[in-house]
């Protein structure tokens, strides 16, 4: 239902995907006898033995963490690219084509500690955050061959992380992400065309209908898109334009951080539970092209509709490749914004 008790059902058009998003809101209290996701577990201590990413411990690779005490990025030990990826290969049969997978693959551990998420994390630690993600962007994009740098964060046991310690990945690799690579080029179109950024006109008609702005502090913003393709679909950004971390002063990023927290505290807000989701950091390839009409963005992407009810991907997205939402941002940016600030497990909240 919207706002003035009228079904919404229709199609919205996803502007950096140049794709539409069928909005089907009046089918989300369907009933529902299929997999549920697994209750939450109970929280496991600061500090576990045979963690891989504790402070101390020893890891696959033989080496063995220091005693860190914030942010700490190591080498991923199982590589989906690497420098070590075969470089000669046979020949891909028919009209096929394959590469080495080369690249750089890491792991950035957020805290020395393994019993706290990011959303639990003081806005100064995550800017500390913040901070090291712009050196791995600047770092592993200016090395040769690294044509994109993506910076993402899986988080729940739903999207596949068994380990709860709280960490993020970074892939470098000699190829743009899809997602980006559409991104960049439906930006650089509108930007021809308008001499303006594309991401920057959203977060203007955000601005100005307001329904989906979630926080504003600073220079950040936090808002649920028009066209969000999952439930809790949330978009965290600096309002100038900033083709990637890299151009982002520290003010800028000390607000992202707020921003960050704001949103992160909302959702775990939401059913009392650390929430899943998939974090990744949106910015421009390290090609050395020129994506002045790109802005950089973190795009948070839930799996969950309800608590313990997953969005099952099936015949419009993967069969076809469209996404069908069962629920409206309006309504479901109002829940968002009607939750306390405080997270649910600060002690005393
Ligand atoms: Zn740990
Ligand atoms: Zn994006």
């Amino acid at each position: 239902m919207s706002d003035s008790g009228v079904v919404t059902w229709e199609q919205r058009w996803h502007p950096l995907r140049e794709e539409w998003v069928i909005v089907a809101a009046h089918r989300n209290d369907r009933p529902w006898h299929g997999e549920r996701a697994a209750p939450p577990a109970a929280r496991p201590p600061a500090y576990v033995e045979d963690c891989y990413f504790c402070p101390g411990n020893p890891r696959v690779s033989g080496a063995r963490n220091p005693q860190y005490r914030s942010v700490f990025v190591f080498d991923n030990d199982h590589p989906c690219v690497g420098p070590d990826a075969p470089q000669s290969l046979a020949a891909a049969p028919g009209i096929y084509r394959n590469s080495p997978a080369s690249g750089i693959a890491r792991v950035v551990c957020y805290s020395p500690r393994h019993n706290i998420t990011l959303a639990e994390l003081d806005p100064s630690e995550i800017l500390t955050l913040l901070i090291a993600w712009r050196e791995q962007y600047v770092d592993l994009g200016t090395r040769p061959g690294v044509r994109h740098v993506l910076i993402f964060e899986n988080k729940g046991e739903v999207v596949g992380v068994s380990n709860p310690h709280p960490h993020g990945q970074i892939y470098a690799t000699n190829f743009v992400f899809k997602t980006i690579e559409t991104e960049v080029e439906a930006s650089r179109r509108y930007y021809e065309e308008h001499r303006r950024a594309l991401f920057h006109d959203i977060i203007r008609s955000e601005l100005e209908d307001g329904r989906r702005v979630l926080a504003e502090t600073g220079s950040a913003i936090v808002f649920m898109p028009y066209f969000a393709r999952y439930a809790y679909e949330c978009y965290v950004a600096p309002r100038e334009t900033h083709s990637s971390l890299a151009t982002v002063t520290d003010g800028e990023l000390a607000d992202l951080a707020t921003a960050l927290k704001w949103l992160l505290v909302r959702y775990d807000n939401l059913w009392q539970m650390s929430f899943p989701y998939v974090l990744a950091l949106h910015q421009a390839p390290t090609d050395g092209g020129d994506y002045s009409g790109f802005h950089f963005h973190i795009e948070c992407h839930p799996p969950l509709r309800k608590p313990q009810l997953l969005k099952y991907l099936a015949g419009p997205e993967i069969g076809g490749g469209n996404f069908l939402s069962d629920t409206l941002p309006e309504v479901k940016a109002a829940e968002l914004r009607a939750l306390p600030a405080v997270h649910y497990r600060t002690p005393d909240a």
